[in-house]
């Protein structure tokens, strides 16, 4: 299976962290040593003086598909639930100034915390949020979201064929920050706690 992750999905987010509006879905990828499932513990790289953590809603794909038209392209979630994409914001500046690719930032292991999935029903709305500590640091909504599921599932399998297991990773809301060790991290989608994950 293969991580697609999407970056600056979300206006509020791109802007706090002085990016553009983009023309298209930005893509990137995770190998599958980057998952973390919900209760283990994130250990904390010693590479990077900066992690931040980014809530984001993940689908699952329930079926092979390449060049999927919007109009079909809901068809193809099977599952949701919330990950985070943890990024090392000072590695990922870095790369970023020399003009170099961002895997070192992001795609490192534990990166990919991912909660307990859901069905996905195309019709419901998923709000979510994430805690730091008890505090709630991040919340969203795929209203929010500067493409939508279908754009970014069409948008995506133009590139990549999308294979049965593969997870996408939506983008993130305002309110990314840096955790530390002991911090403990919740996420809650549609009521519901599907993710926990301590920082150590
Ligand atoms: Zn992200």
């Amino acid at each position: 299976m293969k991580i697609i992750c999407v970056g600056r999905n979300y206006a509020e987010h791109a802007k706090e962290l002085g990016n553009a509006i983009p023309e298209n879905p930005v893509l990137f990828l995770k190998p599958d040593t980057a998952l973390l499932k919900s209760g283990e513990a994130f250990y904390h790289p010693d590479f990077s003086q900066d992690v931040h953590h980014e809530a984001e809603l993940v689908l699952k794909i329930g079926k092979m598909g390449k060049r999927i038209q919007e109009k079909f392209a809901l068809g193809y979630i099977s599952e949701i639930t919330l990950g985070i994409d943890f990024t090392a914001r000072d590695i990922q500046a870095e790369q970023k100034k020399k003009g170099l690719p961002w895997e070192i930032a992001k795609a490192f292991d534990g990166s990919a915390p991912i909660g307990d999935f859901i069905p996905f029903a195309p019709e419901t709305d998923y709000n979510f949020f994430l805690l730091k500590n008890g505090d709630t640091v991040q919340e969203g909504n795929p209203s929010m979201m500067l493409f939508n599921f279908a754009q970014l599932i069409s948008y995506i399998s133009g590139y990549f064929t999308l294979k049965t297991g593969d997870l996408i990773y939506t983008g993130t809301p305002a309110g990314v920050g840096p955790v530390k060790m002991g911090d403990v991290l919740e996420g809650f989608l549609n009521g519901k706690k599907v993710l926990h994950t301590e920082v150590k």
